[in-house]
């Protein structure tokens, strides 16, 4: 079974010439994935029934991505989708829009991936992190969450912009079949969405992002560092094993050196824990002169006994980065009302619905 997703343009002419067609059945193929975002082989109208019909018997699909539950926020600007996958995996996938300034134009819409079911890091604020690892996602499967977007958003007339890899998972722990995504979504024959329109957030595999810093690639690099010094990252990221703060700042500069795209720092913040005024400045003397960017996640609090600070706490932490000559902005709050930590809405439904997960799974309630 191959999934026809999968295929990068150059691998899907390969593949129609070894069936015995013209090269431009590749075209069409692509065409109708990229602008028609059918479910089936049999909605690609474009290729001839015999064709479609060899397809279907060569074992080749479009997987489904089934919507098991969607929930919007009240603005209705943030949609964030449980889908499950072919093996019956629930996964989320978030949908933010930004309304344009202007009357006329279209909205930002990016579209947020996961990358595993699960998550190894197992850090301790993240609702994705407590759940454990199960596996890592296909290509394919990070694809099918944009198409599924995709679609939702040509409804309405909109398309999606952008597209951040900040689901469930760690996309460094996923390498290969992060960068063929990737591939498969910047491609000009693909989903050809401009690389400086992906951003890959990565809780610091010092080995992938030097790495991915090789693919020279242009996509936009988030690290996750939550603490300026090892003892307090190690608590809040207990797997960050041997990379100290240190490392993932000059493995920052090194992607820097060879890419030119800035590197941003996440930065979740947590009342009493990495959010206190002495904390900012420790950040202020470790990020000084290297032009990073750093962007604050006040929490959104999950399991566990962390909370999100006070707004008067986030604006002061804010201050002192901005006075410390730190590039940084609070990340806009979208869709807390939702559940839209990752994972949180996994979690969420599956806590709700306990066992009965078949149930919700073998109803096909389509949108
Ligand atoms: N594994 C990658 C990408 C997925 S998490 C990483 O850790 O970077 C994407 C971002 O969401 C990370 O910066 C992560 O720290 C943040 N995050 C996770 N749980 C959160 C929560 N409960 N509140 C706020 N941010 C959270
Ligand atoms: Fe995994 Fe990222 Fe969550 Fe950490 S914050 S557990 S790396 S998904």
């Amino acid at each position: 079974m191959t999934d026809l997703y999968r295929l990068l343009p150059e691998e899907m002419e390969r593949m129609v010439v070894e069936l015995g067609q013209p090269r431009f059945r590749a075209d069409q193929i692509l065409y109708a994935l990229y602008y028609k975002f059918p479910k089936s082989i049999s909605e690609i109208k474009q290729l001839p029934a015999t064709f479609r019909e060899i397809l279907l018997a060569k074992g080749f699909t479009i997987g489904s991505t089934k919507e098991l539950h969607r929930v919007k926020s009240k603005d209705g600007d943030t949609m964030k989708l449980l889908l499950s996958l072919n093996d019956k995996v629930p996964i989320e996938s978030v949908l933010m829009q930004y309304q344009p300034k202007k009357l006329f134009g279209h909205p930002r819409s990016t579209i947020c991936v996961s990358t595993q079911v699960g998550c190894a890091m197992g850090c301790v604020f993240c609702a994705t992190g407590q759940m454990g690892f199960e596996r890592n996602m296909k290509a394919e499967e990070i694809v099918g969450q944009v198409i599924h977007f995709a679609r939702i958003l040509y409804e309405r007339g909109h398309h999606v912009t952008n597209i951040v890899f900040m689901g469930m998972g760690e996309p460094l722990a996923n390498y290969s079949e992060t960068i063929r995504a990737v591939q498969l979504l910047t491609h000009p024959r693909g989903f050809g969405i401009g690389q400086r329109n992906i951003t890959i957030s990565t809780i610091g595999i010092i080995s992938g992002i030097d790495r991915l810093a090789d693919e020279k690639l242009q996509i936009g690099l988030a690290i996750s560092l939550h603490a300026p010094n090892d003892k307090l990252r190690q608590r809040l990221v207990p797997t960050a094993g041997s990379s100290s703060v240190k490392d993932l700042i000059n493995a920052g500069k090194r992607y820097f050196v060879k890419t030119g795209r800035r590197v941003t720092f996440e930065y979740a913040l947590i009342e009493g824990v990495n959010d206190s005024p002495e904390i900012a400045e420790d950040l202020v003397r470790l990020l000084r002169n290297n032009g990073s960017h750093v962007n604050l996640i006040p929490l959104n609090p999950t399991a566990g006994d962390f909370e999100r600070p006070t707004r008067k706490n986030v604006i002061e932490f804010e201050r002192i980065l901005y006075n410390g000559g730190i590039n940084c902005t609070v990340r806009v709050e979208k869709g807390t009302e939702i559940s839209a930590a990752c994972g949180q809405l996994r979690t969420d439904i599956l806590d709700k619905y306990n066992n009965e997960l078949n149930k919700i799974q073998n109803n096909d309630r389509d949108f």
